[in-house]
């Protein structure tokens, strides 16, 4: 299923993304109910997908996210943040960076470089700590796309990553969540960005230092996860600058593609 959260006219609500079998067209059945809750129902309401908004298809209450999980990247990266280290990188990005897939990212004034990365995104489906490996399946709710956008010249300076990561608008998630995948369907799916249409990054999840159950296992062990909360897994090689009227675009293959322009506050 591809879950997406949407505004249409007045009304915010989730729908199932459907494609129709006859004319090829895609669009919106709404539901009733909260996916994350278990008690949707379709409503019989149906809407063009080019007729209605697209939002970020959850609110997580944090985005726990991986640093240096692809190697390429961690070369690249090395002046940044150092070595790789056995146990996953983590840091947070908060709640209110999140945005949807198609709005706009606010260039900071008080940074001189801000950077894309594509990444694969975990939604949690119920609260977990402690989470073995084994029972990691049990915790996913499904799969979208993110870009944890950077200023990266505040990430070197500031040491840690807060404000860097933090900024209003910077993760873009969407354009859906989609379920059904297995993890070792999410961990071998193509991960692609592009900059006014010009590929940066070219990646596959597959590449991954640590896997999804490792991460989960090691969030969960200090960290209580809750049901819409999302998990970025990091970025491969590829990262670079956006400028202000730049479109960046990250596609996960079989999850879709965000699409978010650069701009500034004024
Ligand atoms: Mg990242």
């Amino acid at each position: 299923m591809r879950i997406a959260r949407f505004a249409s006219g007045d009304e915010v609500g989730f729908g199932l993304v459907e494609t129709d079998s006859d004319s090829g067209e895609e669009f919106v059945a709404r539901l009733s109910g909260h996916p994350l809750l278990g008690d949707i129902k379709l409503t019989g309401e149906r809407a063009k997908l080019s007729d209605v908004r697209l939002l970020s298809p959850v609110l997580p209450t944090k985005v726990v996210c991986i640093g240096k999980n692809y190697a390429d990247h961690v070369a690249e990266m090395k002046d940044i943040t150092g070595e790789s280290t056995e146990e996953p990188v983590v840091f947070l990005k908060p709640s209110t960076a999140v945005t949807g897939p198609h709005d706009p990212i606010f260039h900071p004034e008080t940074s001189e470089r801000v950077d894309y990365e594509g990444e694969l995104a975990i939604v949690i489906a119920r609260p977990c700590r402690e989470v073995p490996r084994e029972r990691v399946k049990d915790v996913i709710f499904g799969y979208t796309v993110a870009n944890d956008v950077t200023a990266r010249d505040l990430q070197k300076r500031d040491k840690q990553w807060t404000r860097a990561k933090g900024f209003d608008s910077f993760c873009p998630m969407g354009p859906w969540i989609t379920t059904g995948l297995s993890i070792e369907e999410a961990q071998d799916l193509a991960l692609t960005t592009t900059v006014d249409g010009e590929t940066r990054q070219d990646g596959r999840t597959s590449q991954f230092i640590h896997d999804i159950p490792g991460v989960i296992a090691h969030i969960t062990s200090f960290m209580t996860l809750l049901p819409g909360d999302v998990v970025l897994t990091g970025t491969p090689a590829g990262v670079g600058p956006v400028r202000v009227g730049q479109e960046v675009a990250v596609t996960v293959e079989r999850l879709g593609t965000i699409r978010n322009r650069v701009v500034s506050r004024d």
